[in-house]
């Protein structure tokens, strides 16, 4: 038997191990068919010190169960003489989060209420969505369930900065998060029991996964675009029984038998994802390859789904997702964020400032973030969960008077925050673009025909109560 496995993302990879380790595949037997030179997909990590990191923020928590079985068995690339969970546990009980100010207001004051801020009215609506069968929120929007009012609580903050939820996103994902993630809701503030991998995603699951593999035997063929699926013609199964590829600018098919397996990707999160640096702006890259695939095979047939609810042009402005990684030569910054929200520098999980242009959030990393990250620079992340298209061409322009002037806007001009925008002489920041990032959202309502979520600026909750930062 042969495994074919399209994707080289952490599905991928993970699904190449677990034949090997659980079936009992020999490596030799597996190909891994990836359309990116690199592998990782989503848990990616580019740049370099000089030129700037650029790689995706960090939440787990205990509960991704197959994820940590399988990482029992492949050694940590930090400490090979422990497994990535052996390490990803002991780090999380060692630096656990205690994020003493998760939201700031434009004042510079923690917002932290009673109930989160929740009416019993939104407590209401959360219980019909929760309990309500899936099938009756069919291509049905969050925000079709709640008041205006819901989406400016501290409820909803903290839920759409761990989470990436936004009002426009499908109302099953969204009951379907909380249902999983229903254990964490006492300590959403805190952000105790969510936790993160010790060092960048990439090399902390990506590349002890491929270590592991390599030398196994598995095939990797990087740079190789699977453009189509050959199904047989069969009355009541569907079977392969070839794959057509693109690589090095040649096409290519294999036979696959009928004891074969075939294993595919649908789409990526971070399919088309654009990266820009200090002085250019990240381009729009339209490509669609990640989604081409599923695309092709939905042709004409409805048992592959409806790809179109999730990618493509029209889709953009539900889905897109913003972020930018700061890498620091000094720790000035890291030290000022420190002081004014009281947590202890890497451990202070999101610092979200709610009155700032695109509803920023920043993470300062635990340091070091990267293997071999030089002594002394701090890596930091951040995203937009509102951003603004159009401002993303001025955005990259990280090193001229009027782009800090517009970043300070959207930090909200929120006192110490501005120096972050004010001192750049060792700073290399990257802004990334993922057009389809945020549609594990599974944009269902998109579908339906029903006009896309007018974005603006969600409305304040004056009965929000707030405190001071305990650094201010
Ligand atoms: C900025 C950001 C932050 C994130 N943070 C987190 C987090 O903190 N925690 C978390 O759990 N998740 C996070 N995610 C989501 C994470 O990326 C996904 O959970 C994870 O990457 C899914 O792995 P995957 O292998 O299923 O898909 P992907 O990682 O997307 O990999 C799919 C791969 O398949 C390839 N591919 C697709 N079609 C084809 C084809 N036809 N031919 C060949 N190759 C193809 C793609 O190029 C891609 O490399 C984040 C995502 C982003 C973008």
């Amino acid at each position: 038997m042969k495994a074919h496995i399209v994707g080289g993302g952490f599905g991928g990879l993970a699904a190449a191990a677990l034949l090997i380790r659980n079936a009992e595949v020999s490596g030799a037997d597996i190909t891994i068919y990836e359309a990116d030179e690199r592998l990782g997909g989503g848990f990616f990590l580019g740049g370099s010190a000089e030129s700037g990191y650029n790689l995706p923020g960090s939440v787990f928590d205990k509960e991704f169960r197959c994820t940590f079985d399988l990482l029992k068995s492949i050694p940590s690339a930090r400490n090979p003489s422990i497994s990535v969970t052996e390490d990803f546990f002991a780090f999380n009980t060692g630096e656990p989060y205690h994020d003493r100010a998760h939201i700031l207001d434009r004042n510079g004051r923690i917002v932290h209420g009673p109930r989160y801020g929740l009416s019993l009215c939104d407590g209401l609506s959360l219980g019909r969505v929760l309990l309500m069968p899936e099938t009756m929120l069919d291509g049905r929007r969050i925000e079709e369930f709640f008041s205006q009012r819901f989406f400016s609580t501290e409820f909803w903050f903290l839920w759409s900065t761990i989470m990436g939820s936004l009002p426009q996103h499908s109302a099953i994902e969204f009951r379907r998060y909380m249902n999983r993630f229903l254990y964490l809701f006492g300590h959403l503030s805190d952000m105790t029991g969510v936790m993160r991998t010790p060092i960048n995603q990439h090399q902390a699951f990506i590349e002890p996964l491929v270590a592991w593999l390599r030398p196994r035997g598995v095939n990797f063929l990087t740079g190789t675009f699977v453009r189509d699926i050959g199904l047989a013609p069969s009355p009541n199964s569907i079977t392969v029984n070839r794959l057509e590829y693109e690589r090095d600018g040649a096409s290519a098919s294999i036979a696959v038998g009928p004891e074969d397996l075939v294993l595919v990707t649908t789409g990526s999160q971070a399919a088309d994802f654009s990266t820009g640096s200090m002085t250019e702006a990240p381009s729009p890259r339209a490509s669609g390859r990640s989604w081409a695939l599923w695309e092709r095979l939905a042709q004409g047939r409805t048992d592959f789904g409806n790809p179109d609810v999730f990618f493509g042009a029209a889709r953009i402005p539900d889905s897109l997702w913003v972020t930018f990684t700061v890498t620091d030569t000094g720790t000035e910054f890291s030290n000022q964020i420190a002081a004014l929200t009281g947590s202890e520098s890497g451990r202070g999980g999101l610092l979200t400032l709610k009155d700032s242009g695109w509803v920023l959030s920043l993470s300062v990393f635990h340091q070091p973030e990267i293997i071999d990250q030089p002594p002394g620079t701090t890596v930091w992340w951040g995203y937009g969960l509102y951003p603004d298209p159009t401002a993303i061409s001025s955005a990259n322009a990280w090193t001229n008077a009027p782009a800090r002037r517009s970043w300070r806007r959207r930090c909200g001009n929120c006192g110490s925050i501005n120096s972050w925008t004010r001192s750049w002489r060792h700073r290399f920041a990257c802004l990334a673009i993922c057009p389809t990032s945020t549609t594990s959202g599974s944009l269902g309502a998109a579908a339906t025909g029903r006009p896309p979520f007018q974005r603006g600026r969600p409305i304040l909750d004056s009965s929000a109560s707030t405190s001071r930062c305990p650094g201010k």
